[in-house]
């Protein structure tokens, strides 16, 4: 049998007085769950969505959310989160791509008319109502088939219109399970999160990652580096974050004693969705004595690497595979990588292992073009790695990867460099077509004092001086603020074209 999803909700069911049930689970502002009231608030909802073909949960960062998906997954129906911040077109077509028969809501949500044609269920969790519920469902000690569908999850439309990824149940328990082991993350772990809830980041390693430990999280509703602290303060071991929270936390520290103090105290702060730039990383380690570790992954693979607990946490890379994956680096299908960046062999990314997921929803092309022959997941990502087998991520083979002057040169070792300038704020580098060079370096930046951006040729003089003459920008384009989406990722395909 596959065992629960759920052990410690499948014991507080079973034994609603028993020693793990009135441990904490949720929390989120000041209305939190135990165990044992958060199988009670999710019992009716299973019961009410048994049968459904797939269920959209209008994924805002509360309560409600958290114990919707925990609903939809122990009634065994597939749960497709809705980005609330996403426009009526985005909507609109994740809508009619994924056909759910119904959407659940909490009851004062303003649901956009992209939903309208959508049976709405409301789910109202009352806090002091399931304290005294000794309701126990026998969903929570339910199996389901460990291929059946848990969740779809739309990719983050970075490089593309998003795309339905089919996560099975399988998927999910052994890619936390996955990071348990590398993380050493357990039920007494106490997780601060301030991501949203409609991605696996905020949603399956954020919610239902404490959850299969039997551990807990506190959500802060949305990031603020004052409840970070205060949580950590108060008892909390790790953050899950993503690059741009790093960033506020890097510059908020130098005047914030009582942060640092707080990430000194953390058993773990892990970043992920996108690369760490490395002056983050760096001013945060010394600020606070402490390294962000980094794993990598994506929507149609979970997790598949990262630095581990009791391994070596390095800026700039993301680790090892984690256990179960198999991870190459490939120039064509089933060739290792050979061509020359800086003397090393840059390939693109390819996995294979139980993290993955089944296919993109309706769209059997994309998903039969994801795989090689062999079965390996084509991530588009390209890699090298250090001798010890830290894998370091160069950028996107689709945007990040720079053909110049008979090199490849990565955009983000290049991002890194700029962004170590006092004049830089923020930065991304791109490629343009050069008659002389095949592709020339174009950097994008967002100076931190707008009266006085630093010039092209400082910048230029900046990177060669620190990486090498052939990855300066030969030119310089000066942004207010770079396109960002929801997580907080680079919109490259949304710079603006001359
Ligand atoms: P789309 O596939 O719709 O274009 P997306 O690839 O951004 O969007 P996600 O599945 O949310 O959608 O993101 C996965 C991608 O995020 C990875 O392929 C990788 O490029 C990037 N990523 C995730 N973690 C890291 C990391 N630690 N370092 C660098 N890149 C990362
Ligand atoms: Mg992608």
């Amino acid at each position: 049998l596959f065992p629960a999803l759920f052990p410690a909700l499948t014991e507080a069911s079973a034994d609603p007085d028993g020693p793990g049930a009135h441990r904490p689970a949720l929390r989120f502002g000041d209305r939190s769950l135990t165990y044992r009231e958060l199988a009670a608030a999710a019992a009716p909802l299973a019961e009410r969505v048994t049968g459904a073909g797939r269920i959209a949960v209008w994924a805002t960062p509360t309560l409600e959310t958290a114990v919707s998906v925990v609903a939809a997954l122990l009634a065994g129906v597939p749960a497709v989160p809705l980005n609330p911040k996403s426009g009526e077109s985005e909507l609109g077509h994740i809508v009619s791509d994924s056909a759910p028969s119904l959407v659940l809501a909490a009851p004062g949500d303003r649901l956009p008319a992209a939903l309208g044609g959508l049976e709405r269920v409301d789910v109202a969790v009352d806090v002091r109502a399931a304290g005294s519920s000794r309701a126990t469902t026998d969903h929570a000690i339910t199996d389901h088939a460990p291929e059946a569908p848990a969740l779809i999850v739309y990719t983050s439309g970075t490089t593309g219109p998003p795309k339905g990824a089919v996560i099975p149940r399988r998927a999910v328990a052994t890619t936390l399970d996955a990071l348990a082991d590398a993380w050493q993350w357990t039920g007494d772990d106490v997780l601060v999160h301030g991501l949203p809830l409609f991605h696996v980041h905020g949603l399956i390693l954020g919610i239902l990652g404490p959850l299969r430990r039997g551990g807990s999280v506190r959500h802060l509703g949305r990031f603020e580096t004052a409840g970070v602290a205060r949580e950590l303060s108060e008892g909390a071991t790790m953050l899950f974050g993503v690059p741009t929270m790093y960033h506020r936390i890097a510059e908020a520290l130098p005047d914030d004693p009582a942060l640092a103090k707080a990430l000194a105290r953390a058993r773990l702060l892990v970043s992920g969705s996108a690369a760490l730039p490395v002056h983050d990383h760096e001013r945060i380690a010394a600020a606070t004595g402490r390294r962000v570790i980094e794993r990598y992954g994506m929507t149609e693979t979970l997790m598949n690497t990262s630095v581990r607990a009791d391994g070596e946490p390095r800026a700039g890379t993301v680790g090892v595979p984690l256990p179960g994956v198999e991870l190459r680096l490939t120039e064509e299908d089933g060739v290792t990588a050979v061509e020359a960046y800086d003397g090393e062999s840059v390939g693109e990314i390819q996995v294979r292992g139980p993290n993955l997921f089944t296919e993109y929803l309706n769209r059997p092309d994309a998903t039969a073009e994801a795989f090689t022959e062999d079965g390996w997941f084509r991530t588009g990502d390209m890699a090298v790695r250090d001798p010890d087998g830290y894998v370091r991520i160069v950028g996107r083979k689709a945007t990040d990867l720079i053909k110049s002057g008979g090199y490849k040169i990565g955009a983000g070792e290049i991002e890194n460099a700029l962004l170590e300038h006092p004049g830089v704020r923020e930065a991304a580098v791109t490629g343009e077509p050069d008659a002389d060079l095949g592709e020339r370096i174009v950097a994008w930046i967002v100076p931190a004092a707008p009266q006085s951006p630093p010039s092209a040729e400082e910048l230029a003089g900046h990177v060669a001086r620190r990486l090498a003459p052939h990855k300066r920008p030969r030119a310089v384009r000066y942004l207010d603020s770079l396109p960002r989406n929801d997580m907080g990722k680079i919109m490259k395909r949304a710079l603006p074209h001359d």
